[in-house]
């Protein structure tokens, strides 16, 4: 067996139906007497409810990518009503909200997620400002508790919900052969991948295992550093302002055919958790019949950005099972543009 070294998460979850109803007392475990409540415009209703309940002060402005103008007016916001820690409700937008003040304040921070990103279990912030991301890693950073309560997954849309469950499966994918990966880690990536590979396609009946496959992936996410497949996707979503979930639903087969041939034991576990005989091939035809976007193209990529993209990912490349040559990167962006069928 190799040698590892494994850090536990120090992040409290509260999982289940009806959990949302324990927030106000787990704000006060944390000790928050008013809480500020993040939210996007676009869940602002369910917001306002939750700030209603915890006594606590909305800011109703996320946005995707965590902008700094945005931070900071949040900030202010937070000063001017002497906020004391701050409840995220919503998906990787409002969570990464909630960490960027955490790392300015080290106040707490109490995540209610709504979709399937698992930002909420790592201490990983990416931020914008001027154009740039900076992405970092700190303690401050990672949420003390998280409620995953499936009930606020039914108005998650349908292609929402496809794309952002693809997205978690990309964490279990990359974790399976992480350069820095464990087997409690491996354990968590395939239940997740398989929870989520099962319940997806279920719709709405499938909620509550595919919540519980994102916790996976997200834990998953926090533990181990990602490779090929995220550094592809931040260079999509940054230098071309691709969707992000949409981005991970398309890149992920491609990037697991790269990988494929330095990283057997993940394919096999892949496999497994898909029951596909090939890992790529079965993450394509999961894609498909979620009917997420198959291509870059569908996704607003323009032709003539492949070449800078290759040039980018190629460009200070994370730890990868088989190295990065940026033709060979070239070939899989113009796969994925088409949405070709993965060929390993
Ligand atoms: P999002 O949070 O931007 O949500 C997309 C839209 O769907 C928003 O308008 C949101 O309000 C809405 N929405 C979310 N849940 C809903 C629900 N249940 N019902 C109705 N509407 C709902 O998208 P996302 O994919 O969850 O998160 C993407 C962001 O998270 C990106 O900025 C990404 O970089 C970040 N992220 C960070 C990490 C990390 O570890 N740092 C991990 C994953 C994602």
């Amino acid at each position: 067996m190799k040698p590892f070294v494994h850090t536990a998460l120090p992040t409290r979850v509260l999982f289940g139906r009806g959990a949302l109803a324990r927030a106000r007392d787990e704000a006060s475990r944390l000790g928050m007497k008013r809480p500020l409540v993040l939210a996007t415009p676009h869940q602002s209703a369910s917001g306002a409810r939750l700030t209603e309940e915890v006594g606590g002060v909305l800011f109703d402005g996320a946005a995707m990518h965590t902008p700094v103008a945005v931070t900071e007016l949040a900030l202010a916001r937070l000063r001017e009503e002497a906020c004391d820690g701050t409840i995220a409700l919503g998906g990787g937008s409002s969570t990464g909200l909630g960490k960027a003040i955490a790392f300015r304040t080290d106040l707490p921070q109490l995540a209610i997620p709504t979709s399937y990103a698992g930002s909420e279990m790592t201490n990983i912030l990416g931020e914008t400002a001027d154009g740039a991301k900076t992405t970092r890693r700190d303690p401050r950073i990672q949420p003390e508790s998280v409620i995953y309560d499936p009930d606020l997954l039914a108005t998650l849309p349908p292609a929402f919900a496809a794309t952002s469950g693809l997205n978690a499966i990309a964490h279990a994918v990359e974790g399976l052969y992480a350069v820095d990966g464990d087997p409690l880690v491996s354990l968590m990536a395939e239940e997740g991948l398989r929870a989520l590979a099962r319940a997806l396609p279920r719709g709405p009946s499938g909620v509550d295992e595919a919540l519980y496959g994102a916790w996976l992936c997200g834990a998953t996410l926090g533990s181990v550093s990602m490779a090929l497949h995220h550094k592809l996707c931040h260079v999509l979503g940054g230098a071309f302002e691709l969707p992000h979930a949409q981005t991970h639903a398309v890149i992920l087969p491609y990037a697991t055919a790269y990988n494929a041939r330095g990283a057997a034991e993940a394919m096999r576990r892949i496999e497994r958790a898909l029951g596909a005989p090939s890992a790529a091939g079965g993450l394509y035809d999961l894609a498909r019949s979620l009917r997420a976007p198959a291509s870059l193209r569908e996704l607003g990529m323009p032709p003539d950005g492949l070449d800078r993209a290759a040039d980018l990912a190629a460009a200070n490349p994370y730890p990868n099972p088989v190295p990065i040559e940026r033709d060979a990167l070239r070939n899989l962006l113009a796969d994925a543009f088409e949405g070709r069928r993965p060929t390993n």
